[in-house]
């Protein structure tokens, strides 16, 4: 264990938000399609909590595109209510993971469990609330 830790975070210069600020600005960045992750650099202290993409993010594009496993899934999976599903597809560009499609438009959304991270930002793009998480 690092002896840098063990006084807690060094915050010095960072903003701090209080915890409804902290939730807003986190479902404002998974309207923008960013998906939240928890840094652990020296485990099970977390260094950060990140939203990003797969185009800015290396540890994503290495874990997603290349098998090498710098992420983790989260114990979550997407969990689908298909009787609201209108077959609008406006949630197909929100997996940054290629978890969800659809034959056709109209037709019910499909999800990969295999691929799904679990990240939830599919809930934020669904206007049915098709969407949540389950343990998967
Ligand atoms: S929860 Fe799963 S299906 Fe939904 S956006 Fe994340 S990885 Fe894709
Ligand atoms: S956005 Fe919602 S209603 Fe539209 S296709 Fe996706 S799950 Fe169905």
């Amino acid at each position: 264990m690092g002896s840098d830790f063990l006084d807690g975070a060094n915050s010095a210069g960072l903003e701090t938000l209080k915890r409804e600020a902290a939730i807003a600005a986190f479902r404002e960045h998974e309207q923008e399609g960013l998906c939240h992750m928890v840094w652990t650099f020296q485990t099970p202290f977390i260094a950060g909590i990140c939203n990003c993409d797969i185009p800015c993010c290396l540890a994503m594009r290495l874990s997603v595109k290349h098998a090498i496993p710098i992420m983790f899934r989260a114990e979550y999976v997407a969990k689908l209510d298909l009787e609201k599903c209108t077959g609008c597809g406006k949630c197909l560009s929100a997996c940054q993971f290629k978890a969800i499609s659809q034959k056709k438009i109209q037709q019910p959304i499909q999800i990969d469990l295999l691929k799904c991270y679990g990240c939830g930002v599919c809930r934020s793009f669904c206007p049915q609330g098709v969407y949540s998480l389950k343990i998967g």
